[in-house]
């Protein structure tokens, strides 16, 4: 995209204008381009500094919302407060929001953390993430295709169908948690705690349609690539992105003098 379309601008144009506004982030694949290994992802360079004079903005709130656990995000992604980072796919909040104990769903976390390391035992290049309230098993680097579809399938029927278990399917992951939440309740509780008069958000992966389901009229959601999604607008990489990010923070600025 050497510049953004004429509708998406003006769908900028018209959330910056917002009274209170409240931009939130997919990490992986959205602000940091993807790459085989999960550890050396990071934002695309100037994007960090870009989010940060977003956040400075008067009036304005910015969220990282990800499916890595909070502490990695933090690590990987470098942005710092104001920026609140939700991670675990919305169920692992900054602790100002956190309502309840996760204590208890710890011994099945970990009888999980069990079952799939017997599962993907053998299978070459599969990487188990434990995260606080979850366990990801990623297949992306799993050469033999057909180990890969079958791991992920084991992994489904059997400790993805236990009780109190919730299951997040991603491209090349599947994902078991002990916790509840989603990137659209997720959006929700940011919403309602910042009163945020509109929302923007970008993601760029099948768990990020819970977040573009709970938009509203005068909120503004961008899928990242293509794909059926129920995000208005799409762009096709990071690249793109981080042109967004510009033009919000430009509508932004200028709008914060009229208001
Ligand atoms: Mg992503």
């Amino acid at each position: 995209m050497s510049e953004i379309p004429p509708e998406l601008h003006k769908a900028v144009q018209q959330v910056a204008a917002t009274e209170t506004l409240l931009s939130c982030w997919d990490f992986d694949g959205t602000l940091a381009p993807i790459v085989a290994d999960p550890e050396a992802a990071r934002p695309l360079p100037g994007t960090v500094e870009l989010l940060q004079e977003l956040a400075a903005l008067p009036d304005t709130h910015v969220a990282l919302l990800s499916g890595r656990a909070r502490a990695d995000l933090a690590r990987l992604s470098q942005v710092e407060p104001p920026i609140e980072l939700v991670g675990c796919h919305g169920a692992e909040f900054p602790p100002r929001l956190v309502t309840s104990d996760l204590t208890e769903q710890a011994e099945l976390l970990q009888e999980l953390v069990t079952e799939v390391t017997e599962l993907a035992d053998g299978v070459e290049g599969v990487l188990l993430e434990v995260k606080p309230v979850s366990v990801a098993v990623h297949v992306r680097n799993v050469s033999d295709r057909d180990l890969a579809t079958d791991l992920t399938e084991r992994v489904l029927s059997s400790p993805g169908t236990r009780s109190g278990v919730q299951v997040t399917t991603g491209k090349e992951v599947v994902e078991l948690s002990v916790a509840e939440g989603n990137k659209g309740e997720a959006i929700d509780i940011l919403r309602g705690d910042i009163g945020a008069t509109a929302v923007t958000f970008m993601g760029d992966d099948v768990t990020d349609e819970h977040g573009f389901a709970v938009l509203e009229p005068g909120d503004l959601g961008v899928k990242v690539g293509f794909g059926e999604t129920a995000a208005r607008y799409h762009v096709a990489e990071p690249e793109d992105v981080q042109m967004l990010l510009r033009l919000l923070i430009s509508e932004r600025g200028s709008s914060a003098k009229d208001r």
